[in-house]
């Protein structure tokens, strides 16, 4: 589906909600529904019609990316310039704006109500563009592929460069540097190596410690033309003990189930069921200690969460991960994560890369 598209579903939703105008401040948001990636930039959508306000920096870029919307080039902040044109706009009766509650300052709120007449009425709208973002579309699953193919190239990097003694944050630059040289636009979090007992650390960034014997989590992806990868492999340094090797499989097992979980109706609670009680019969469930996964696209972590008290449920077209983990603090921890895409019978995983357990 092309912008234009996205806008009318989001128009229609508009005009079922009773909202008359939509203010888009996220810019994520912004970028799904006309093009637009500047930093600066706020859509004013009705039910009929769409606006991008941005400012003098983005003259060109708006030019040149936007599509389906109008653009107001403004001298003021993006947000101020909607409001001068809502005012306006005012008719008899109250215009109701929805704004994106996550998505907006208490600061702001409060100089936009004062720059809008007693008219209108602000009032906090659902997550509409990003309930439309979970589906993704052919064209946005080609983006994904392309953004996962180049991520998964970087475990190459890293295999090359992981020894006992090198430094977490050297081998994290070495990918970021590979990542780059491939074309990505940037890294799509900070890139986690987390070795030794720093691999119980869920979120352990690369930090300067060099890498002792046992696992090592690695936890990276790239956002290539606005679409986000995500992917995580454990490693071994050393050779692993028996105990070890169970510890690698239950996780390995977890993951499996999680992604046998997912198909289309699936509740996205059960699939984070299937998961965890794979890891419950290893005895290990205490040392899942965060959810199974989450919608991946224009931004590393969206809709829907795959967590056990989220109420979603699975569509053809939901780009998500599955990435169980155990940690067992001050000694190891390990996570295995793919990124799936909701087919109509189940699902396909899109991360190629092997899950055996590699020892270096
Ligand atoms: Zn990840
Ligand atoms: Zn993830």
């Amino acid at each position: 589906m092309d912008h234009k598209g996205r806008l009318q579903r989001l128009q229609q939703a508009l005009r079922q909600q009773r909202f008359d105008t939509l203010l888009v401040t996220h810019p994520a948001n912004v970028s799904y529904l006309c093009g637009f990636t500047g930093s600066a930039g706020v859509m004013a959508l009705s039910p009929k019609g769409a606006t991008l306000f941005t400012d003098g920096r983005y003259i060109a870029q708006a030019k040149e990316q936007v599509q389906g919307a109008r653009v107001v080039i403004a001298p003021k902040p993006p947000l101020a310039a909607a409001a001068v044109r809502l005012a306006k706009s005012r008719g008899r009766r109250t215009h109701v704006v929805g704004i994106e509650a996550e998505h907006m300052s208490v600061a702001s709120r409060t100089r936009l109500s004062a720059a809008l007449p007693r008219s209108f009425r602000l009032k906090p709208a659902p997550a509409l563009v990003e309930q439309s973002r979970m589906i993704k579309d052919g064209e946005e699953i080609d983006l994904i592929r392309g953004a996962v193919r180049l991520g998964a190239g970087l475990f190459d990097t890293i295999l090359e460069n992981i020894r006992l003694g090198t430094r977490e944050s050297d081998v994290a630059a070495e990918m970021e540097h590979a990542a780059r040289r491939a074309g990505a636009e940037g890294m799509s979090f900070p890139t986690i190596i987390a070795a030794g007992q720093r691999s119980a650390l869920p979120h352990g960034r690369a930090s300067t410690e060099p890498i002792p014997e046992g696992f090592v989590v690695c936890d990276f992806g790239v956002i290539l033309r606005g679409y986000c990868s995500d992917m995580t492999r454990t490693l071994y340094v050393g050779r692993p003990t028996a105990e070890a090797r169970l510890f690698y499989q239950a996780v390995w097992e977890a993951q499996q189930a999680g992604i046998e979980a997912v198909r289309p109706g699936a509740p996205v609670g059960q699939v984070d069921r299937a998961a965890r009680n794979a890891l419950k019969k290893a005895g290990l469930a205490r040392y899942f200690t965060h959810s199974t996964g989450h919608g991946v696209g224009l931004e590393i972590h969206e809709a829907p969460r795959i967590a056990a008290a989220q109420r979603e449920v699975l569509s053809p077209g939901m780009v998500i991960t599955i990435e169980p983990g155990a940690y067992v603090p001050g000694r190891w921890g390990v996570r295995i994560e793919d990124m799936v895409v909701v087919t109509d019978s189940g699902c396909e995983i899109l991360t190629p890369t092997t899950k055996e357990l590699i020892t270096i």
